[in-house]
């Protein structure tokens, strides 16, 4: 019998199976090291300020949204580990850059006035956020800082939806400080989805599906940051639920020949895969 992997490659930096295997020609410049400990700080306080938030308002947005804050701090952080630039964390609420110092105490002192005041907090981290990234992907030729802040801009982009939705819904409304109207405009009528989320067929390795595949032997699916499995018969019935880190695997070898579907949730979102095990 054929065994059966699911592998997943649960960081960008790792898309080949090897986590930091950097090319040469990822040299990295002064300002990209600037650019890395400013995102892992600019990160820190998004997640910093919706933890705070989740506990004013108990609003879900902020609880679920801090913990895609931290994948992002995650992925800014295994960046700086592999180009080996010195970083520290500071404890909540405080920050190094002295901008992001005064940014904290303002949202925050917003942010406690009352709900729709929180979700307009939450709207403009989010905004600030993806006019950063936008300018510092122009900055940079290092494919790898591209790859991962262009991961951490679907994200936000995914975090200003749902924060759109808690605003509205409790009457309140935002016009976007830092990018464009017509690029606000269009990131809220796009529909949510999966960050950096890829099927990765074994047998063909360049293909790459996102909804569902057909497999016979192994894939790997790419992820990034902490996700939960769970691998269902087609009768519904739930055969496996695991939460995986980074390079973890799942071997479902004892399983018997046969269609299953595969959930993988990531970044509050999901993707559901059909697949054969021969
Ligand atoms: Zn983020
Ligand atoms: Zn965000």
């Amino acid at each position: 019998m054929k065994r059966f992997f699911i592998i997943l490659v649960t960081s960008l930096l790792s898309i080949n199976g090897f986590a930091f295997s950097f090319t040469s020609d990822n040299s990295l410049s002064m300002s990209d090291e600037e650019s890395l400990l400013y995102m892992l700080e600019e990160e820190k306080l998004a997640r910093d300020v919706y933890i705070e938030l989740y506990a004013l308002w108990g609003a879900n947005q902020f609880n679920n949204i801090s913990g895609s804050e931290q994948d992002h701090m995650d992925q800014v952080e295994a960046l700086l580990i592999a180009y080996e630039i010195a970083y520290s964390i500071l404890p909540s609420g405080e920050y190094a850059n002295s901008d992001l110092q005064e940014l904290y105490y303002q949202l925050m002192t917003l942010g406690q006035t009352s709900i729709v005041d929180a979700f307009v907090v939450g709207m403009t981290i989010e905004d600030v956020d993806i006019y950063d990234l936008q300018v510092r992907i122009a900055e940079t030729s290092n494919s790898e800082i591209i790859t991962a802040y262009q991961f951490l801009m679907c994200g936000s982009e995914n975090h200003m939806r749902a924060f759109y939705n808690g605003l509205t819904a409790n009457g309140g409304t935002y016009s976007p400080q830092f990018i464009t109207v017509e690029e606000y405009n269009t990131i809220l009528n796009t529909s949510s989805g999966p960050c950096a989320l890829a099927i990765e067929d074994y047998m063909h390795p360049n293909t790459k599906v996102l909804s569902t595949t057909l497999v016979t032997d192994r894939f790997s699916i790419v992820l990034s940051g902490r996700s939960s499995i769970y691998i269902y018969t087609v009768n519904g019935a739930m055969l496996l639920s695991k939460k995986v880190t980074q390079n973890e695997y799942i071997s479902i070898d004892n399983f018997t020949s046969g269609v299953y579907f595969v959930k993988v949730i990531n970044d509050n979102k999901s993707i559901l895969v059909k697949i054969l095990k021969d």
